[in-house]
């Protein structure tokens, strides 16, 4: 996808060079086409609870005598607002961190208070879901980065773990450290993720079956938004997964050295 001007220059004066540049507008292009998509996929998922909102403020005038239509109406309305909320929180969230290469100023973490941070907002959903959450620290383990962010990530692996997971199953959260690198790993014993969508699940709002995924109330921004985050703090996220048996998500970071990266420079005295 490259662009030759081509031009001829000096002909008047009877001396003849060719003048050709090149601009290679893929990227662009692409960058383009992503904007185009991203914009048409909000409005899409936009559309869905704002219809129903629309729908149900016009059932309530007619039902106003019928107090029990009037409650199940007003719990629609509530799920459906908090279904906006999430989903503009969300595209909020990862325009943000699609805008940013990399983060203002990292702070040196420990990866155990992140994770129980991240297990701590899941424990009641966990309860709901009668799924046990199962956990091994690891106390030396510490990266640069946004903690907010952070517990958002592994959170979110976490909270998808739950909502996968069979009644009574175990989803597993671990970390562990080897040649410079922290790896947080959850898994579990979920329908497990097809070969041909373990790239897309990190695509924004991809689902892997739209009607059932729609069912457990995401969004399908929950693991682009993870993907961003630890691609800011110069990691990677993986999936390993065997279909009817579960799924294991991985989030690699580079391994904080003890001194930090940044310090004040001094100048030499004399
Ligand atoms: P959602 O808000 O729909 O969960 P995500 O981006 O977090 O969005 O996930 C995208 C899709 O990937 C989900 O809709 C689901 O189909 C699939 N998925 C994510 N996590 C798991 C998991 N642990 N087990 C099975 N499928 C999963």
């Amino acid at each position: 996808d490259v662009v030759l001007h081509l031009g001829v220059r000096g002909a008047r004066l009877g001396t003849r060079y060719v003048l050709l540049l090149a601009t290679d507008h893929t990227e662009s292009r692409r960058l383009d086409e992503v904007r185009r998509d991203f914009i048409a996929n909000i409005s899409h998922e936009l559309k869905t609870p704002i219809g129903a909102v629309g729908l149900l403020a016009e059932a309530l005038e007619p039902a106003a005598d019928d107090p029990d239509q009037v409650r199940r109406f007003a719990a629609r309305l509530g799920t459906e607002a908090s279904r906006l909320a999430r989903l503009t929180g969300e595209i909020i969230d990862l325009s943000r961190l699609q805008a940013a290469d990399a983060l203002n100023q990292p702070e040196l973490l420990d990866v155990d208070r992140v994770v129980a941070a991240a297990l701590d907002q899941n424990r009641v959903a966990a309860d709901a879901g009668g799924v046990t959450l199962v956990s091994a620290g690891d106390e030396g383990a510490r990266v640069y980065g946004d903690e907010a962010l952070l517990v958002v990530a592994v959170h979110n692996l976490i909270s998808n773990a739950i909502t996968y997971s069979p009644p009574r199953g175990r989803v597993g959260v671990g970390i562990s450290r080897k040649n410079g690198v922290i790896e947080i790993a959850v898994t579990d014993q979920g329908p497990g993720i097809p070969e041909e969508d373990r790239e897309r699940v990190f695509e924004r709002f991809f689902r892997i079956d739209q009607a059932r995924s729609r069912n457990t109330g995401g969004t399908g921004l929950g693991l682009s938004i993870v993907k961003h985050t630890i691609q800011n703090h110069g990691g990677e996220v993986k999936v390993w997964s065997l279909v009817g048996k579960g799924s294991t998500f991985t989030i690699r970071l580079p391994e904080a050295s003890e001194k930090p990266l940044t310090g004040q420079i001094r100048l030499p005295v004399d």
